[in-house]
């Protein structure tokens, strides 16, 4: 894609505009299970119910596909889009002409560790498809951005021709649920995420951001995978719930609005559904639903915050009082906790709102500290990074009592 070179950064100019039909159209496929034919033949179907996947790619045209790639995780933890969901797509694409590459970058680790231990790298290789270079990033104006307005971005994702975006189907701690929309903040270079966190104190601002940078990049299709879907404690340390379906949009403000419809969940609590509307990315409202009908999908036991008012997000500048007799806390189990040190890593702010309260020797990898780090609430931006990286899902979201109050009346 073009970049149009600026002073110091550049602008990016998407060549190709995705297919937008209205209403927005988001097909539900029934899939089972994870076998590799059911999922070849649901995918396959999906693309069909859109157009085909010759609606979204010209023969030569380099594609990136765009897998959850949250942390390098066996594909049965469901923290990951499944392997098998990423052959059928990968072989669709093939058919249709394109020339794939893929990648993410991991909140935690890099790309290829990430990629070959939740099952994808002996798929790419196996399909003879290589892993875009996610190390490499540059910054870019984005003077339509309704927020931000310049991205450091992969240039993985700045050189391709389209992206095809795989979310996974699973519960988050501050946006409700990750989904299609939240699925482009894996373009953002590792480390800047941390960043971004950090200023983007506020759940609403940090949503802004992710629609920001999807109309910045503009997948072309979204494909999500939720045929073993992730409940509860989410992105990490959730629990599997079977959803049996594939779902798949150009809009993925409309996705995900269906997501919200088949976990019972109100779509105006989802920040990014809301600025996704608003900012121009999709529609909330203006659906087509076409494919297997909604409502034999439709979960109601599924386990997702679905109390309004009870947001989980970051409390921007409220009072240090609200912050922490109102706003939901991230709380160490520690019967749990190993002392592996993830959580004090990867918490964005300075001082660390999250350590070992005798300290820690990073340059001596000190191991031998087996307490459980310590939260403190005043430092704490509530943007639940910890409890989304935890690898032993030892710590949850709590609202604290005035909060539980407020949030029944
Ligand atoms: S990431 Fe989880 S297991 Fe590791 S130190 Fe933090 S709370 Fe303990
Ligand atoms: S302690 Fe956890 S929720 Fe609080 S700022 Fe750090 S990573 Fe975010």
């Amino acid at each position: 894609m073009p970049l149009v070179e600026s002073g110091a950064t550049s602008y990016y100019v998407p060549t190709v505009t995705p297919p937008s039909p209205s209403p927005s159209r988001v097909a539900l496929v029934r899939c089972a299970d994870y076998d590799s034919e059911r999922v070849h033949a649901a995918v396959g179907r999906g693309l069909d119910l859109l157009g085909g996947a010759n609606l979204f790619v010209a023969s030569g045209e380099r594609l990136l596909l765009k897998p959850n790639l949250l942390v390098g995780s066996a594909p049965e933890k469901l923290v990951t889009t499944h392997p098998a969901v990423f052959r059928a797509v990968i072989r669709h694409f093939a058919a249709a002409g394109a020339e794939l590459s893929y990648g993410d970058s991991p909140a935690f680790g890099g790309t290829t560790g990430a990629s070959r231990r939740s099952g994808l790298t002996e798929i790419a290789d196996q399909e003879g498809i290589p892993q875009a270079d996610f190390g490499e990033s540059r910054t870019v104006s984005f003077p339509d951005g309704g927020l931000i307005k310049q991205f450091t971005v992969v240039s993985a994702a700045l050189d391709t021709d389209g992206i095809i975006s795989l979310p996974k189907m699973k519960t988050h701690g501050l946006t409700r649920i990750t989904g299609a929309v939240k699925n482009q903040f894996g373009c953002i270079p590792g480390l800047l995420k941390g960043e971004f966190h950090a200023r983007m104190q506020n759940v609403d601002r940090f949503a802004q951001m992710l629609v920001d940078l999807n109309r910045l990049l503009r997948p072309r299709l979204y494909i999500m995978d939720g045929v073993m879907a992730m409940e509860g404690n989410g992105p990490r340390g959730g629990d599997p719930r079977q959803m049996s379906v594939l779902l798949f949009s150009t809009d993925p403000v409309a996705l995900d609005t269906v997501v919200c419809r088949l976990v019972d969940l109100n779509p105006t609590l989802v920040p990014t559904i809301t600025y996704g509307e608003a900012f121009g990315l999709g529609t909330a409202s203006d659906i087509e639903l076409v494919g297997d009908p909604l409502t034999s999908f439709v979960d109601k036991d599924f386990v997702v915050d679905r109390a309004p008012g009870s947001s989980t997000g970051g409390p921007g500048r409220l009072s240090r009082l609200t912050k922490n007799y109102v706003v939901p806390r991230p709380v160490i189990d520690a019967a749990l906790c190993t002392a592996c040190g993830t959580c004090v890593r990867i918490c964005p702010v300075e001082p660390k709102a999250v350590d070992f309260r005798d300290g820690y020797d990073w340059a001596e990898d000190n191991l031998a500290n087996d307490r459980p780090p310590v939260h403190d609430y005043d430092l704490c931006i509530r943007c639940y990074c910890c409890q989304e990286l935890c690898p032993e899902n030892a710590i949850t979201i709590r609202k604290p009592l005035l909060g539980r109050i407020i949030h029944r009346s």
